[in-house]
């Protein structure tokens, strides 16, 4: 007998009447069986089985099946589609479409075989060459349970007959052979000779006239999914397996996260924010996904900064502890975040699988929070959604904030809804790798909170000497910026009258954000809408001088702009005014300021309206000196 050679190429059967789905009129290949399709489950075993170059055979013009895998990120595999000849729309014709297109041993299987062991180990060597191995179950209750219809009469390690009715018949065949170098251009010169109404059992047992077929035994339970009932006991029986292991799991490996800071609304509405250093390098260690959505199809929204950083980490992590992610990238920037891209990632989202244990994972700046946040409240009416930012401004802000959304052609946030997350993780470690200039900018949203909320924080900013990259330092704005935040939605849910402290510098600062073309920052155009509407406080009589100072002042200090730029003019400013949600019945309304650390109400009353004069003298006095 000639050495045994390792097998380096497989063939997937996804092609044919119903996809080898004769009772069933879905696509076969991609029935999902525990939140992955059948054809995801074949490839990642074989990928396991050390086979990398794997060619699938499907129906000509059939793209369903290329376009359900492309860009998967489980499939590292080199992935070739070959096409099955329309005249012959058996296994066999299936077979015989590969003359010509494989060299050496190669391993074939159906694609809707799914067995608790990874069979396709137990092929790696084929025996010799022109011999071809087939797959068999031997334990009686295995292959019972299987579904399968091929029975098979094996003795001394040979498959001697295969069929429907085999009265000698100790075996179930598996769909699963392996085909030693030269075997297959041996079996096709048989098989040509047969009526092309042949099946393929009919070939093997031509060829084994000539060669003996080996027989493999595959232990353990399996499934050959050809009905719903085969497929209701492989689900069941997973679903057994990964609890078992789940169990285990959450047992072993799970901590659950401590020190929540919390927001407590209605029952429904609860979500808990972690801050822990080091989270997300950990994340493994921790419940992060509840025990309810274990076996859901997630999906995991990240730009392609972050994906490099930080993504393709986390992603390897959420899938080693067991969870179906699916990893989407995007680009990054404020143009991300528009209706455009929300709808081709809802109907992507959708395509590739969705239920309502669901979770959308936002990991990035607030473009994705709000982008992955709107997806999260709209599909399915609603499904959970985690959010870990990665920037200052969204790890104080944007992700503790119900409000999720995309922008409109005309401005910013148009386009939204209110809607809670399930949990927010903040892992201030990620910020050592942010850009300075972000670290400004997502100081600003906390400085307004200085300014307008808790003067204590402004003293905090005032006194502090150090470098503003310094992780604890900004560890502990965040967490005191989380607190007062938590603190106000839960007092104002729609940030109507207190929490409207969140808009504070907003309604100038998104048009300056919108104006500049999105080259100012989100932070840095609050920055200088805080200042235009300390000016305008000023201007109204409700703020002094030294609160207008104080402002300018401390923005400097922590680098933030406090000046209007001259290529924004102040008439659009006032036109783009007109499109901000505040801005009704005729006239904007204002959030002002009426000393350090508090905002001007009156009975309940945050807004102010001010006249179009007032607003535009407010941004003149705004502009650099000179200018
Ligand atoms: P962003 O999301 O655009 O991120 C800024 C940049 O930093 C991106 O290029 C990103 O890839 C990169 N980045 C993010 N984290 C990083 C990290 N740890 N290391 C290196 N690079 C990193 O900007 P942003 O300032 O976080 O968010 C701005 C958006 O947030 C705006 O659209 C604004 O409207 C929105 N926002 C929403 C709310 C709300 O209530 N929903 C509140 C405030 C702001």
């Amino acid at each position: 007998m000639k050495k045994a050679m390792a097998v380096r190429t497989a063939v997937i059967l996804a092609g044919g009447p119903g996809k080898r789905l004769e009772c069933f009129d879905t696509i076969k290949p991609l029935i999902k069986v525990g939140g992955k399709p059948l054809i995801v489950w074949t490839i990642e075993r074989l990928q396991e089985a050390g086979i990398l170059d794997i060619k699938i055979v499907v129906n000509p013009g059939d793209t369903l099946v290329q376009r359900a895998l492309l860009g998967d990120a489980r499939i590292h595999a080199t992935v070739e589609y070959i096409d099955q000849p329309i005249t012959r729309p058996t296994m066999l014709g299936s077979v015989l479409a590969l003359e010509g297109k494989i060299q050496g041993p190669f391993l074939l299987t159906v694609c809707d075989v799914l067995s608790a062991r990874n069979t396709y180990t137990l092929f790696q060597k084929v025996g010799s060459r022109e011999m071809i191995s087939i797959g068999v179950s031997m334990e009686q209750a295995a292959y019972t349970l299987s579904g399968a219809t091929i029975f098979a009469q094996c003795q001394k390690g040979r498959v001697l007959q295969m069929g429907a009715h085999i009265p000698e018949a100790n075996a179930m065949e598996m769909g699963i052979y392996a085909f030693g170098e030269g075997a297959l251009s041996l079996f096709v010169k048989k098989a040509k000779r047969l009526p092309p109404q042949a099946s393929f059992e009919e070939a093997l047992a031509c060829y084994a006239k000539q060669m003996p077929l080996v027989a493999v035994a595959c232990p353990g339970t399996w499934f050959d999914i050809n009905t719903p009932s085969v497929l209701i006991r492989a689900e069941l029986f997973l679903q057994q397996g990964d609890s078992r292991a789940a169990k285990k799991q959450s047992v072993k490996r799970l901590a659950r996260l401590s020190a929540p800071i919390s927001f407590r609304f209605q029952k429904l509405l609860a979500f808990d924010v972690f801050v822990k250093r080091g989270l997300l390098k950990n994340i493994g260690r921790y419940e992060v996904i509840p025990p309810e959505s274990y076996y859901a199809p997630h999906h995991l929204i990240v730009d392609k900064n972050i994906d490099a950083l930080y993504g393709k980490s986390l992603h390897k992590q959420l899938l080693a502890l067991g969870y179906h992610v699916n990893k989407i990238v995007v680009d990054p920037g404020e143009w991300t975040k528009s209706a455009d891209v929300y709808l081709r990632l809802a109907q992507q989202i959708l395509a590739d699988g969705i239920d309502k244990k669901s979770i959308i994972i936002s990991l990035g700046g607030g473009v994705i929070k709000d982008l992955a946040g709107f997806l999260a409240a709209t599909l399915y009416r609603g499904i959970g959604s985690i959010h870990i930012p990665t920037t200052v401004l969204s790890q104080c802000d944007a992700a503790i904030a119900l409000k999720q959304g995309v922008n409109g052609e005309g401005g910013k946030n148009l386009i939204g809804s209110f809607y809670a997350p399930l949990k927010v993780l903040v892992d201030p470690d990620v910020l050592t790798t942010l850009d300075a200039r972000y670290v400004s900018d997502g100081l600003a949203e906390i400085l307004k909170q200085a300014f307008a909320q808790d003067a204590k924080l402004y003293q905090t900013f005032v006194s502090y000497r150090g470098p503003l990259k310094h992780i604890p330092f900004l560890e502990k704005v965040i967490r005191w910026s989380i607190r007062l935040k938590i603190a106000s939605i839960q007092k104002d849910y729609y940030e109507d009258h207190v929490a409207l402290v969140y808009q504070y510098g907003h309604e100038i600062g998104h048009a300056i954000e919108f104006l500049s073309g999105y080259q100012l920052g989100h932070g840095e155009s609050v920055a200088i809408g805080m200042r235009v509407s300390a000016e305008l406080s000023r201007l109204m009589g409700i703020a002094d001088d030294a609160v207008v100072q104080k402002h300018i002042d401390l923005m400097k200090k922590y680098r933030l702009p406090v000046e209007v730029p001259v290529s924004i003019r102040a008439e659009d400013v006032m036109n783009m005014l007109k499109s901000n949600k505040k801005f009704h019945s005729g006239e904007a309304h204002f959030v002002l300021v009426k000393a350090i650390g508090s905002l001007w109400n009156q009975r309940g009353r945050y807004t102010a309206t001010c006249s179009d004069v007032l607003v535009k003298k407010a941004i003149q006095l705004s502009y650099a000196p000179g200018s």
